[in-house]
């Protein structure tokens, strides 16, 4: 198997706008937290509909800091589907919560209402809502029931980017919505993510907690420098070193800037696939694509023959892969027992085929004809 020909998974899109802007950054130099972040907070912010926006290093820590500000008892709950990313847990633990793990629905791999109904408790502090694949949760029903239970609404926004629900951008239903630039997520900087929130408590709760708890934001400082007592700044909060610096933001503004085509491209190429795959017997859909004003992250296809199918595809040079095993499976969150039947049943079918907006023509029709193969000679494999 040649692995540097095959048709990979997910790939960052970039041209010479990227690497300009990166220069750019170089020319001053001012390479660290400054006004390159502060303009993509604003644009991120206009784009998203959101007041504001704090530029971050990573959606995990968007979702770390979504739970610390509120400085929440040891030991509350939070509400978060069984069928996620690890990171959206792992934020649970970190602030010394427990995490209680709500099933998937039946007929897409997001959050059940009903189950999350089931699951909680006085306890329960918060729920994340995970737009799966890009695919929106029911906020229209989780927000008001949440909110008369007194719970801090994050929405995990990392499979999506401008995608809406409602007519309503995702990641602006919430208290708090969390993105992700992570090479492979729909705008890449290699690394990166930021906040959303409208609350300007919050905010500045965020933008504290995401340097070092500082009172004062550095980059305000060092412009007041004439100032006799700039440099004077108090420690509030135990925070972290979380802050997007001028170059990730030099990337992440240039990328939010094409974000629109790049999210159209993503719908045409999803649109052959549903196209291509609509009359097999052997495959479904995980839920029903929706590609009005969406953004989708995965195109995933169900199978019961799912590990033959991918290894089908492997020798095909055709890269793919599972999203997700449910957490409760592994071993650091066995112990936070969960029920989740519809998770169990559905995850051992999913396949993400590839998916990235400089895929091609051609290598989506290879991806479609040996997928097509697979489905006629099931039952030889
Ligand atoms: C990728 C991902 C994250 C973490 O994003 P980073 O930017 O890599 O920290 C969080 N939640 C979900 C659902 C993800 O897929």
């Amino acid at each position: 198997m040649n692995l540097s020909k095959q048709i990979r998974l997910f790939k960052p899109s970039f041209n010479q706008e990227e690497i300009n802007a990166i220069k750019d950054v170089f020319k001053k130099p001012w390479l660290g937290y400054g006004p390159k972040v502060k303009e993509f907070e604003k644009k991120f912010s206009k784009f998203i509909g959101s007041n504001y926006t704090v530029g971050l290093n990573s959606c995990t820590a968007a979702l770390h800091i979504a739970l610390a500000i509120h400085k929440f008892k040891k030991k509350k709950k939070v509400l978060v589907p069984c069928m996620t990313f690890s990171a959206t847990a792992a934020a649970i633990l970190y602030n010394d919560l427990e995490p209680v793990f709500v099933d998937i629905n039946k007929d897409d791999l997001n959050i059940s209402f009903e189950d999350l109904k089931r699951k909680y408790t006085k306890d329960c502090v918060a729920v994340m809502a995970v737009h799966f694949a890009g695919h929106p949760c029911k906020m229209d029903k989780i927000v008001p029931w949440a909110k008369k239970k007194n719970l801090i609404v994050i929405e995990d926004c990392a499979h999506t980017c401008g995608g809406t629900y409602k007519n309503k951008k995702l990641g602006t239903w919430g208290d708090f919505g969390c993105f992700s630039f992570e090479d492979k997520k729909i705008i890449s900087t290699g690394d990166g993510g930021c906040i959303i929130t409208k609350n300007k408590k919050y905010y500045e709760l965020l933008k504290s907690f995401s340097f070092h708890g500082w009172s004062k934001d550095p980059w305000e400082r060092h412009l007041k420098r004439k100032n006799d007592k700039h440099w004077f700044y108090e420690i509030k909060n135990l925070g972290f070193k979380y802050n997007m610096n001028n170059l990730i933001a030099a990337i992440a503004t240039t990328q939010l800037k094409k974000l629109v085509n790049l999210n159209s491209d993503r719908i045409k190429i999803i649109q052959k696939y549903l196209n291509g795959t609509k009359n097999l017997k052997n495959f479904s859909y995980p839920f029903e694509f929706n590609l009005t004003k969406s953004c989708y992250w995965l195109f995933i296809l169900k199978t019961k023959k799912r590990d033959k199918f991918i290894k089908f595809l492997k020798a095909n040079g055709i890269s793919a892969t599972v999203h997700l095993m449910p957490l409760p499976y592994h071993p650091i969150y066995k112990k936070f027992k969960a029920n989740f039947p519809n998770a169990k049943e559905t995850w051992k079918q999913l396949v993400s085929l590839p998916l990235f907006t400089d895929l091609k023509l051609s290598e989506i029709s290879l991806i479609l004809k040996k997928v097509k193969f697979f489905d006629k000679y099931y039952n030889k494999f």
